[in-house]
This record gives structure tokens, sequence and C-alpha cells, in this order.
């Protein structure tokens, strides 16, 4: 078998955070002496037109560099302040900039030539993310004739929210040149369906292909997992590491873990809780929320508004209901190890996953995966999580509807012990089937499938 070639915007440098994915991959990049490429952490004045090996780990890692211009206008231009807001309904937060589109063109026209130059003709190729949308694209005009499959992690965009998209119709062009195009949840089928066929002049062909003049490709779901087992190992050994006073027997916690994004809806969950506390007097100081919110991209205008105005929030529904002995809102602008998260989660009696809109959301997975199955906490979910058309028995809710999200508080903190587990039960028994292995050897066996067929 040829190798697999995995190329991320990103190359996995630890295990932390995307370290599932890594786990899922590292078997077969290592069966087939596969290559994991990204791009170099430093960004240098002169980019090379070569890969750098990187010493160490199970499989060859390879990395490419950016220049400081690349990373302004090609990452935190084109992918973050263009596609990111595009692809979570936020058209409004857009930057439309040319110097943003022609620096997205060429990292991916160089990394294409780069990675043509090492290519043998039975190797297969894993794309991921929005980065390197044209990459198939790049490489078969150079002759590639490789199988190569796209992953998306983020949602897909509607076609309305395509139409505002810089060069929307060419979007539709590099997906129509991958033999298997994977996306998160049917959700982002029926988009992508839609968009490609309305935008992109697309034709529906047998099953889930689509068909663009001589080109065809399969649009699938592939909902990505977390290693269930591993990690509800983790947080059993962890839980027992927590520091003393964390678990309080007289007051319950309710968990959020989201990157400080506009996507995760925190403003809402904040203000969720303000009106909780406001109709329920008697939960004060029985509650508290811990809401752990790493810094991302900073620097980029939406992300210090977003910064700035959940701060506002905490210190107000803080400042109004705080007394000496509690606080209701501790939040944490910092990262936490994914170890130390795991014990969190298994502590907390509530988890808030509340997002406007997102692709998966791994952290409504890592909760549930987290819990003592003899006293399993409750997970309430965003209908707009990808994760919500798999994790059904969640207690489902409209992130924008604050008086629901309040109630739902209150379901969840005062829920019998018999239907938590009835829940979790029927959670974790679909975490532990369809996990991160299912999803890497669907993707790949579909990959392997739809090459075959376009022969
Ligand atoms: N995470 C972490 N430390 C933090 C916050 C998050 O390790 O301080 C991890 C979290 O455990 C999860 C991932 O980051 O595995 C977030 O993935 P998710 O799909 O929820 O959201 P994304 O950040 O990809 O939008």
């Amino acid at each position: 078998m040829g190798r697999l070639i995995c190329i991320s915007n990103r190359i996995p440098l630890g295990p932390n955070p995307t370290g599932g994915l890594v786990v899922a991959l590292a078997d077969v990049l290592e069966r087939t002496g596969g290559i994991w490429i990204g791009s170099a952490a430093e960004t240098v004045e002169n980019p090379s037109d070569t890969f750098t090996e990187i010493e160490g780990g199970k499989f060859r890692r390879l990395s490419f560099d950016l220049s400081p211009e690349d990373k302004d206008n090609y990452y935190a231009g084109y992918a973050n302040s263009v596609l990111w807001p595009l692809f979570h309904d936020r058209t409004d937060l857009m930057e439309i900039r040319g110097e943003y589109y022609d620096a997205y063109r060429s990292v991916n026209r160089r990394l294409a030539k780069m990675l043509h130059g090492i290519l043998r003709p039975d190797d297969r190729l894993w794309v991921h993310d929005f980065h390197l949308m044209p990459l198939a694209h790049e490489l078969r005009l150079l002759g590639a004739k490789n199988a190569i499959g796209f992953f998306l992690h983020t949602p897909f965009p509607t076609h309305l929210a395509m139409q505002a998209m810089p060069y929307g119709a060419e979007m539709c062009k590099w997906l129509m040149r991958y033999d298997l195009v994977g996306l998160q949840v049917e959700r982002d089928v029926v988009h992508a369906r839609v968009g490609l066929t309305l935008l992109g002049g697309a034709e529906e062909g047998e099953g889930d292909t689509l068909r663009l003049g001589k080109e065809s490709t399969r649009v699938v779901a592939f909902p990505i997992g977390i290693d269930a087992a591993d990690f509800a190992k983790l947080a059993a050994e962890q839980f027992e590491m927590l520091p003393q006073g964390i678990v309080k027997p007289t007051r319950q916690m309710m968990i959020g873990v989201d990157r400080l994004d506009y996507s995760k809806g925190l403003p809402q969950r904040f203000r969720a809780f303000g009106t909780f506390l406001e109709r329920h007097e008697d939960w004060h100081r029985h509650v508290s929320l811990l809401q752990i919110s790493p810094p991302t991209r900073e620097g980029v205008k939406a992300y210090d508004d977003i910064r700035d105005e959940l701060e506002h929030l905490a210190g107000r529904i803080n400042g109004r209901f705080a007394d000496i002995t509690w606080a209701p809102i501790r939040y944490i602008h910092r990262p936490i190890p994914r170890e130390t998260l795991a014990g969190l989660y298994r502590a907390a009696h509530v988890a808030l996953v509340t997002p406007l809109m997102d692709g998966m959301n791994l952290v409504a997975k890592e909760f549930i995966a987290a819990q003592n199955p003899d006293d399993p906490g409750v997970l309430i979910l965003s209908r707009f999580a990808g994760a919500a058309e798999q994790m059904t028995e969640a207690l489902m809710v409209n992130p924008h509807d604050d008086e629901q999200i309040a109630a739902t508080m209150l379901t969840a903190l005062t829920m019998p012990r018999s239907e938590r587990s009835r829940r979790y039960e029927a959670l974790m028994e679909g975490l532990l089937r369809e996990d991160v292995h299912w999803w890497s050897e669907r993707f790949l066996a579909a990959l392997d499938e739809a090459a075959l067929a376009s022969v």
C-alpha cells in the first residue's frame, strides 16, 4: 500500500490539542511510511522552497516555511478573517482584502509545488481544513493523479454565505478537484451540495457523487470522534490528582471550555447564567460556573472585542451576585492542559457547550467520556454544534435563547441520578462506537473507493 501523506496548516508538535487526530492517524502513518506536513511554528523572512525534516516521533514530519507576510495575509487574513467567519455564519465579521486572497493562493501554490516534488504515484493524500482548500487544484495542474481527499473540520457555509465570499465560485472548483470531500455532519453535506450545484455549476451524480465537467467527487459526512476509552481512563486518573476543594459537597460546578472565539456563544452563556441567578436565589452559593477560555488569534479585532465583552460581563455578574464566600463565575483566560481538563470535566456536574455555530465540538464529547459512570454529569448542548447530530441524549438548547438556557440549567442541576445515568450510557455508547479510529478508517476506506471509481 502507498504512503499516507497528511497535510494540515499546523504540524502536530506535541500531543495537544489535536491529540485525538494524531493518535488516530499515527498507526497508518507508521505502517505506510507516511508523512505529516504542516507549516513551521516560526516565520522566516525568506521561505525555503524545500521541506524541513522534523526529528523524532513515530512517523516522518516535514514543515514548510511561512514569511511574516504569509502569516498576516494567508493565515490571519484569508483563513481567519475571511473563511472562518464566513464558515461560522458571521459574514458581518469578514475583512475582505485583495492581498489576503493573493497570499492564500500563493501559499497553496508553493506548497503544491514542494509536495509534487516528493510525491510517488501510489501516495494517498489527506488534506485537512479550510487553510488548504486549493491544494488538490494546484497539484492537478502540476499533473498529480494521486488519490486526494479533503476534510473540513469547520461547518460548511450556506450558499448565501458563499455569495459573500471573495471568489466563492473558485472554492467550488477547488473542492471538485478532490476524489473525496469529507464534512463533519449531514447539515454540512446539505449545504455543500446546494452550494456546489447552485454556485459552482456542479451536477448531481449517482449516490453522494457530484460532477463538474470531467471532475467527479464524493461529498460525505464523517463526524470526527475522540479516543473515548483512553479519555475515560485519563479522566479517572486525573480526577484523583485535582487539588482539594475543587469538589465541594455543598456546591455544584458547571464547566465551559472554549477557545475565546465569537462562534462559541460565550456572552450568551454568561447572560443566561445571570438570568438563572436572578430567577433562582435559592441556588446562590450552591452553584458556580468555571469557564476556561484560552486566548486565540490575538490581534484580530473581532477577537479583541469578544474578550472585552466577556470580561465586562463576568465582572458585572460577579459584582452583582458574589458574596464574601462565593463568586458565581471563575473565568480563566489561559490554556489548561488537556489532562487537567479531563479531571475537571469529571468534577463538574454540568457542562455548557453552547456555540452559535461549530463544526463538531470535541469538548462535548470529552466531557461525556470523562464522567464517573456511577454518578455522571449532564451535558447542555447547542443544536448548532455538529455534535448535536450524534449526541441526541444531551439537553439540547438554542444558544440564542437565554431564558431557555437558564431553564435548562435548572433541569440539569436537579436531574435525578437515574435519568443522568440513562443519558450518559446512551451517549457514551455512541462515543465508544464512533470514536476517532472509526472516523479515520471510514475516511480512508472511502478515499480508496472514490479513487478507484475515478480511474
Ligand atoms: N483544549 C485544551 N486546553 C484548553 C482549552 C481547550 O486542551 O485550555 C482542548 C480541548 O480539550 C479540545 C480542544 O482543545 O480537545 C478544542 O476542540 P473543540 O472541537 O471543542 O473546539 P475548537 O477549538 O477546535 O474550535
